[in-house]
């Protein structure tokens, strides 16, 4: 409750319903004008009500200090916040791994550290202040690596040759050339699976155009329809025969929603030619070894 000066002088307040609020006679504490309290209802009358102060809001700061890495810390005045007088004000601590400006300004980088950032796409060698984290050298390597392409549309032997010519450290020099080494390692062996699974995805095109021509030949509902297509499954080959309307739900008496839905065909293993059956068979070794090279490609590809 906020209290002012009433029209006789003395300390009031208004209770959220409006009613005029007077401050108890036995109140340790009398409220000033413009404070504002949280306070006890003693009694209500029908046109005023009696009341306690019992603690007094006030506007404090909430601070946000920040702890650097080197001990140092700072404290920044976020805004002001309600709340008891009691209450002590809100901090929040928000932990750096950086040091302060002040020790950055005054670092001799005398600590530093090489990084070497090599991804799908790039290669940069950075020479790192330990202490303030200052990046004092950076050796780019964008001019010998495919922009689009990255490690997968470059010479090697180019970024080998440049980072012989760019790097004179022998250790970081030979260290590079390792994590380079590494690399196109993965990119001839996700090309190598990429080409294998290119030749298989084919090979199993051709038998599908097998199969289908198979059908056409020697099943006579067989229907050639714009949205042909044909799955195989564990015991049987389904192959679409035409579409039919079928009830999805129905909206009220004598109201359904409809859709559209294939008709298949199937022919049993059991009823297949041995002619059948062996493409079929190989049908599925090939979409097993598909799976296994596919699932590589998905677990391995390449980083941005
Ligand atoms: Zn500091
Ligand atoms: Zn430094």
């Amino acid at each position: 409750m906020v209290f002012y000066k009433g029209r006789r002088g003395d300390i009031i307040s208004r209770l959220p319903n409006g009613k005029i609020a007077l401050v108890n006679k036995r109140a340790e504490r009398i409220p000033k004008p413009g404070e504002k309290w949280v306070c006890r209802i003693d009694f209500e009358k029908p046109k005023f009500a009696v009341v306690t102060p019992i603690q007094r809001i006030v506007k404090k700061p909430v601070y946000k200090v920040i702890q650097y890495a080197c001990g140092h810390s700072k404290k920044i005045r976020l805004y002001d916040k309600e709340m008891p007088e009691n209450e002590e004000p809100e901090i929040r601590v928000t932990k750096f791994s950086d040091v302060c400006e002040k020790c950055k300004e005054n670092c001799k980088h005398e600590n530093i550290e090489n990084e070497i950032d090599l991804w799908d796409f790039g290669l940069i060698i950075r020479t790192v202040c330990k202490g303030c984290r200052k990046v004092i050298e950076e050796i780019d390597f964008s001019d010998v690596i495919n922009e689009n392409k990255g490690f997968f549309g470059t010479d090697f032997n180019k970024v080998r040759e440049a980072v012989r010519q760019r790097i004179s450290d022998p250790e970081l020099q030979r260290k590079v050339l390792t994590e380079i080494d590494k690399e196109e390692q993965y990119v001839k062996e996700y090309n190598e699976k990429l080409e294998q699974t290119n030749k298989l995805s084919q090979k199993r095109e051709e038998i599908i155009d097998k199969i289908k021509r198979f059908i056409k030949e020697n099943y006579e509902d067989y229907k050639e329809l714009q949205f042909y297509g044909i799955e195989i499954e564990k015991d049987r080959i389904r192959y679409p025969i035409g579409i039919t309307k079928v009830i999805d739900k129905e909206i009220g008496p004598g109201f359904y929603e409809y859709s559209t839905t294939a008709i298949y065909n199937n022919i049993h293993i059991s009823e297949m030619s041995e002619e059948l059956r062996k493409l079929f068979e190989e049908y599925h070794k090939i979409s097993k070894e598909l799976d296994v090279i596919n699932q590589w490609l998905i677990e391995n590809r390449p980083v941005e």
